[in-house]
């Protein structure tokens, strides 16, 4: 039996195929399908007026078509208009079909840019259609379509027109867009589709015109409403509370050899303060790199387990996992907490014991990675789950994780900050603490460019630095294309600087060493068995060895920003001076030079993810390509922060008195990708 079409016209599966890869499922999604730009196809050009240089239109009859070798195959095609100018088509890639087409005295319309050619003026590949003189000319400016490939704008065109034919009700009350001075949704809608002639099409295509404004509004709208229903749905989930009964934190703080700073300090009582309610938390903890998220982190994780309850460390590598593991399973020992590691590494005897400890509730803290919890064992009664370096992992793998089980409290920390307009954007379910200051004693990283044209003086300078007792880490160039070469690179990397620095002990460490072997490694640096480190970006995130004072990074011209900011984060960790030297490659592109400018000049976190925001846009940031939530497509949150605002402030409202109308509009612009009541 054949599934009814979701549209409400017939469409064939090959075409919906097609359509479904532009995301187009129902008529909905096509009536907001919207031009990248129009063409005005009003008007004809006289062969004679043309301009080289100039976009236009010709009505004009085949005087001859011959396929030429000059020097590649091409289809040239002479044509002439009633007012005897001539004019040369070229088509480079062309089907025999082409050939058959163009017959001596067929009339025809073409339209594409006029270039100063070999024989006089021509056209190459320009759009044509079959037209007699007397074939009307539209009235109104052409919309071009987003497409894909093997669907064309015609067939995009009359699809779109035919999902136009129903009127678009408005899902925002007239009084609303009057308070908001945002124009009608059905009449944006049919301007953007068919502008007027007179519209003003710079307005247009710089999307700053009303009616972009509209839809921007309205996309703002949904994910605002669907953030904040997640969040509201879960104030009215109940969950076992874990108020604050401070013994076992005093007792951990009093050990510190060090006071928390005040930034650290508030945010250990707004989480322990969340951890008291009944509802489930969900608050994400940021700070730079080095600011100390993990005392804090642990902090909370005692509050739970004085409650008798259990609490899960996860950490998005085994690098990670076990570092956290090996620096808070003693110290916490020590307060009667019972800790287990769990580990892809571990034989398999050694894990599901592990596993059987946590599911007899004789655990309280188990610490790995978020894979091994995600596939993972039961808790006994987890009460809190803690991952950190969030930012690793898609918005949508958030949620899904937030989904799973008896909804535990769940803190999360980033050390990439997410700027104000995104954290409005993207995490509104979540609280935000922040921890915006650097615990005192850290001496500033120096950051320096070189040229790798002055390898030698750097190899000099890392030399130094063991020699001096203290020890470096050197990052392999990233290749991103493939993991082979990658590799290969940090072999090659590794055999040449064992070679070049014969008086250090050197190691490797990278991507595809077993987890064991990556660890042997890690430990070997932190006992400072090892002076020099080449490593690919698997130390990014989180690794810790304050002995640790000088980073060499290559080929830094690769990288993103993101990613330098939390490699450099590796060094600046003791009171050595620290410095972290950008080996490039010239010449570099503007992109590259953008970025390592800014990286240079900046080493606030929060100022350097802005910078990144405007230079990449929001999407790579986030990387929430991968993450399931729909990307903004009208929206762009630097621009329309003033309507972000405005959406933020209105999905409040709405959601509390208007239950109805916010429905009603996340079905529109989300649909069946997700509903309020799923979320
Ligand atoms: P991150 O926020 O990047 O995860 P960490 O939690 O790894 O940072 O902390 C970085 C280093 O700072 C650790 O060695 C930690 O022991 C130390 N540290 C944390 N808090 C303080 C503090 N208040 N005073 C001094 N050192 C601190
Ligand atoms: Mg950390």
């Amino acid at each position: 039996m054949k599934a009814a079409s979701p549209f409400s016209f017939p469409v064939s599966p090959a075409l919906a195929a097609k359509l479904a890869r532009l995301g187009l499922h129902r008529d909905a999604d096509l009536v907001l399908h919207l031009p990248l730009r129009w063409e005005d196809e009003t008007r004809l050009t006289p062969i004679r007026d043309l301009l080289p240089g100039q976009t236009a239109q010709v009505q004009a009859t085949v005087r001859e078509a011959s396929v030429a070798y000059r020097p590649r195959r091409m289809l040239t095609v002479s044509v002439e208009d009633a007012a005897g100018g001539v004019l040369g088509i070229r088509f480079l890639n062309f089907y025999p079909s082409h050939l058959k087409l163009f017959q001596p005295g067929e009339s025809f319309r073409f339209i594409g840019e006029v270039r100063g050619g070999f024989l006089g003026l021509e056209m190459v590949h320009p759009r044509f259609a079959k037209a007699g003189a007397d074939t009307p000319l539209p009235t109104q400016l052409t919309p071009v379509y987003p497409t894909t490939a093997g669907l064309g704008q015609a067939t995009l065109r009359k699809l779109v027109a035919r999902a136009l034919a129903a009127p678009i009700p408005d899902t925002l009350p007239g009084e609303w867009l009057a308070e908001l001075s945002l124009p009608e949704l059905e009449s944006s809608i049919r301007l953007l589709h068919q502008p007027p002639l007179d519209a003003a099409l710079s307005e247009l295509e710089s999307r700053r015109h009303p009616a972009w404004q509209r839809l921007a509004f309205d996309e703002l709208l949904a994910q605002q409403l669907s953030l904040t229903a997640a969040r509201q749905q879960r104030r009215k989930q109940r969950t076992h509370p874990l108020p604050a009964l401070q013994q076992l934190p005093q007792a951990f703080l009093a050990a510190l050899p060090f006071a928390l700073t005040a930034a650290q300090a508030r945010a250990w009582t707004e989480i322990s303060a969340d951890l008291a309610h009944p509802h489930p938390m969900r608050r994400l903890l940021q700070g730079d790199v080095g600011s100390g998220k993990t005392v804090v982190a642990a902090l909370a994780c005692l509050q739970a387990i004085e409650n008798g309850m259990q609490a899960a460390f996860m950490a998005p590598t085994e690098i990670l996992a076990e570092q956290h593991y090996r620096k808070l399973a003693q110290p916490l020992a020590a307060l009667g907490v019972k800790s287990a590691w769990v580990s892809g590494s571990q034989r398999k005897a050694e894990r599901n014991a592990a596993w059987q400890a946590i599911a007899a509730g004789e655990i309280d803290l188990a610490f790995g990675t978020h894979a091994l919890f995600q596939e993972g064992g039961a808790f006994a009664r987890l009460g809190l789950a803690v991952v950190d370096e969030q930012h690793r992992f898609g918005v949508g793998q958030r949620l899904a994780l937030m989904q799973k089980g008896s909804e535990p409290h769940q803190l999360m920390m980033s050390a990439t900050p997410i700027p104000r307009t995104l954290a409005m954007g993207f995490f509104a379910d979540l609280d935000v603490s922040t921890i915006d200051e650097l615990p005192p004693g850290r001496t500033p990283i120096v950051t320096k460019l070189v040229s790798a044209a002055r390898r030698d003086d750097v190899l000099a300078r890392v030399r130094g630095a063991c020699h001096a007792g203290g020890q470096a880490y050197w990052v392999c160039p990233l290749i991103e294309e493939s993991e082979k070469l990658q590799l290969q690179t940090a072999q090659d990397t590794y055999a040449t600087l064992t070679e070049q620095l014969p008086d250090l002990r050197i190691g490797l460490v990278h991507g595809r060493m077993k987890p064991d072997e990556k660890q042997a490694v890690m430990a070997a640096f932190q006992a400072h068995e090892i002076d020099l480190l080449v490593a690919t970006t698997v130390i990014e995130v989180g690794v810790d060895v304050p002995n640790a004072a000088l980073m060499v990074i290559e080929h830094a011209e690769r990288m993103g920003l993101a990613q330098l900011h939390q490699l450099r984060g590796r060094v600046g960790r003791g009171s050595r001076e620290s410095v972290c030297v950008l080996l490039y490659e010239t010449p570099l592109s503007e992109l590259a030079r953008a970025r390592l400018k800014v990286i240079f000049e900046l080493v606030d976190g929060f100022e350097i993810a802005r910078q990144d925001l405007l230079l990449r846009g929001p999407g790579e940031l986030l990387g929430h390509r991968q993450s399931g939530l729909p990307m903004l497509r009208f929206a762009d949150l630097e621009r329309d922060v003033a309507l972000l605002e405005a959406a933020r402030d209105l999905a409040q409202r709405c959601l509390s008195h208007h239950p109805d109308i916010a429905a009603r509009h996340v079905e529109r612009w989300i649909g069946q990708r997700q509903t309020l009541a799923s979320i």
